[in-house]
């Protein structure tokens, strides 16, 4: 009996050591309520079982699953689906503190031979990827779910901050005059953004991990990642971001293309590995 008290109190005691969070309050209050839970399996398992030996078995495998479960709920990915059904015209600032004025939000390109919005098309794609990653357990937060919202890219951007994002994933498909342009790039800022230069490295291996498994998933032609201060939503961030041109849509063949159903499980299936390997690296 007391060696059996004395298992459970060690096991209390590594369950708790082990699960000591380095996280924000918010993400405490979680893994806390995790640990709770652990504690009562674990007790419950000392109580059935015969021989000490496969109880430490199964103390290990459980904490192993407490720790793999706590690691994954404590990351928020933020995901904005780019533009919404009306743009907003009025102007807002190109970054904090900036005299430099940009539309708030367009609407955004259009397939070429599917007359496809591409508003539509982020948001097909975004709620893949938040199913995707809900699956595996991490908190999402979508800056919107339907098309009919006015969300200026600042306040997309704020989204991201006030959630203090593990992640902030931004997508997009393109359209340009050149429609015999194909393929994927993704977007962070320069190492000399005056407002978030130092997430420079941080938001390059993002964007490099979500353009890797993108066209690792997808086989789309890699263009490369495009390091620019001039977007808004990305000036304004306070979190690791990147943003994904997922493809053009004013090349016919690759319109066609992203509003196959198939292709778009791919697309999401790309951009969640980039964020989880982002995430987990
Ligand atoms: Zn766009």
């Amino acid at each position: 009996m007391s060696v059996l008290l004395c298992g459970s109190v060690l096991a209390l005691l590594a369950v708790l050591f082990l699960n000591t969070p380095e996280e924000s309050p918010k993400r405490i209050n979680r893994q806390q309520s995790v640990t709770e839970n652990t504690q009562e399996k674990t007790k419950e398992t000392q109580e059935t079982r015969e021989t000490q030996e496969t109880q430490d078995t199964q103390e290990t495998q459980d904490t192993q699953e407490t720790q793999d479960t706590q690691k994954t709920e404590s990351y928020v990915v933020v995901i904005d689906a780019g533009h919404q059904r009306h743009g907003n015209s009025e102007l807002e600032p190109n970054g904090p503190g900036s005299s430099e004025m940009k539309k708030k939000v367009s609407s955004g390109t259009e397939g070429v031979a599917t007359k496809v919005p591409e508003y539509e098309l982020n948001l097909v794609l975004a709620k893949k990827v938040q199913a995707i990653l809900e699956e595996k357990g991490y908190q999402v937060i979508m800056t919107r779910t339907e098309h009919d919202v006015d969300i200026s890219n600042v306040e997309r951007a704020k989204i991201a901050n006030e959630a203090k994002a593990d992640a902030f994933i931004r997508i997009h498909a393109n359209g340009v005059d050149d429609s015999s342009k194909q393929g994927a790039f993704t977007i962070c800022q320069t190492p000399h953004n005056p407002y978030n230069g130092s997430l420079y490295s941080v938001c390059r291996k993002f964007s490099e991990c979500v353009l890797d498994e993108f066209i690792a998933e997808t086989g789309a032609r890699r263009q490369d990642i495009w390091e620019t201060d001039t977007m808004t939503g990305i000036n304004w961030c306070e979190v690791p971001t990147t943003l994904i041109e997922v493809g053009y849509m004013s090349n016919a063949e690759e319109d066609r293309l992203m509003q196959t159903e198939e292709y778009q499980d791919k697309m999401a299936s790309g951009i969640a590995k980039g964020i989880v390997k982002f995430l987990e690296e």
